[in-house]
């Protein structure tokens, strides 16, 4: 099938007291139902700002969002903030890093989920806790049906989790965005929310963008990889392509930098030198080049004066650098 979810030169520009951000710069990419872009960068890439923007969850007297969204034939740049509020959490559902925002203490696990199951679907009292118990049972908590009278404060961090994302399913959404979703829990947590994504995204044709700064987070669970830099996309592919044969120096220092998961080979970690760019002050020519330990290898300066676009190299990347194959250790880094 086409793309369900299609992001064309994604312009997102606020206002602040020291000038004009540039959040994200140029962003366009596609998704299927049932497959899974990962988005991956630094703090500060602009990668949150792309949901944000995605859903509308701006706020927009004081951003400037242009280019076009189109979510399942729905233009989602101009829609109404009434189109939009009707596909939030009903057709489009978020789960974020802290699941204490998303949960309110004051009532039950099992009376938020009902209870947002009944605001999209005025279904009654008694299916609405039937589908809430069922959800908790699906997302992995015992006994779900007196798990489900209990106050947020009475499950663990990773109970929590599992409580958003049933909240986050119970409308069966086409969309779902999750924005750093397992980033505060423990690495065994951590796998067990991803493969429930994973199952879940099965079983409901779930389209999903995972936002994350950790690649070992996409390496097992994205279809799809699209690297982000000072608000720009400076890597594009298939998952195993952009692991193994990153093209784009910043994806390659990311990979460098990251624990491997499945390996006992001890490599030394490289973090990559300096910081991201400030949003207010993105350099020019290529945005990374402060950083890069390839530019070098470019002859001129064009590293420093020209800006480079995304290119067909396999996948698509942002780098003046002459078509080779950069070997790095991703292989056996990240593979299972
Ligand atoms: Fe490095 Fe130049 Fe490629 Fe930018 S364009 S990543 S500075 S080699
Ligand atoms: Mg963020």
């Amino acid at each position: 099938s086409g793309p369900f979810l299609s992001v064309r030169d994604l312009q997102v520009r606020f206002a602040t007291e020291d000038g004009v951000v540039r959040a994200v710069d140029g962003l366009s990419f596609d998704l299927r139902r049932g497959q899974t872009l990962g988005i991956v960068g630094e703090s500060g890439s602009g990668k949150s700002v792309t949901s944000l923007a995605v859903l509308g969850m701006h706020d927009r007297s004081r951003t400037t969002v242009t280019g076009r969204v189109t979510f399942d034939g729905t233009e989602l740049i101009d829609a109404t903030e009434k189109q939009l509020q009707s596909l939030r959490g009903n057709r489009i559902a978020m789960i974020f890093q802290d699941p204490l925002t998303a949960l309110s203490p004051y009532y039950t696990i099992g009376a938020q989920i009902a209870e947002t199951y009944r605001r999209h679907t005025g279904a009654s009292r008694s299916a609405a806790r039937a589908r809430a118990v069922d959800l908790l049972g699906r997302v992995g908590i015992a006994a779900p049906g007196r798990r489900a009278d209990d106050y947020p404060h009475e499950f663990s961090g990773g109970m929590r989790q599992r409580a958003m994302i049933a909240m986050s399913l119970v409308c069966d959404p086409d969309l779902l965005i999750a924005d750093e979703p397992t980033t505060a829990l423990d690495v065994t947590v951590q796998a067990q929310i991803l493969d429930l994504l994973g199952d879940l995204q099965r079983e409901f044709d779930t389209a999903i963008i995972l936002i994350t700064h950790d690649l070992g987070v996409v390496a097992n669970t994205a279809h799809e990889v699209l690297v982000m830099y000072a608000g720009r996309a400076v890597e594009h592919g298939a998952t195993q392509q952009v692991l193994t044969r990153p093209r784009h120096p910043y994806t390659e220092g990311l990979l460098r930098s990251v624990p491997r998961l499945h390996s006992d080979v001890d490599e030394p970690l490289v973090p990559i030198p300096g910081s991201p760019p400030s949003l207010l002050a993105v350099p020019a020519g290529c945005p990374f080049h402060p950083r890069c330990a390839h530019r070098e290898r470019v002859p001129g300066d064009d590293c420093v004066t020209r800006r480079p676009a995304l290119a067909e190299v396999g996948h698509a990347a942002a780098c003046h650098l002459p078509e080779e194959p950069r070997e790095v250790l991703a292989q056996q880094h990240l593979q299972p």
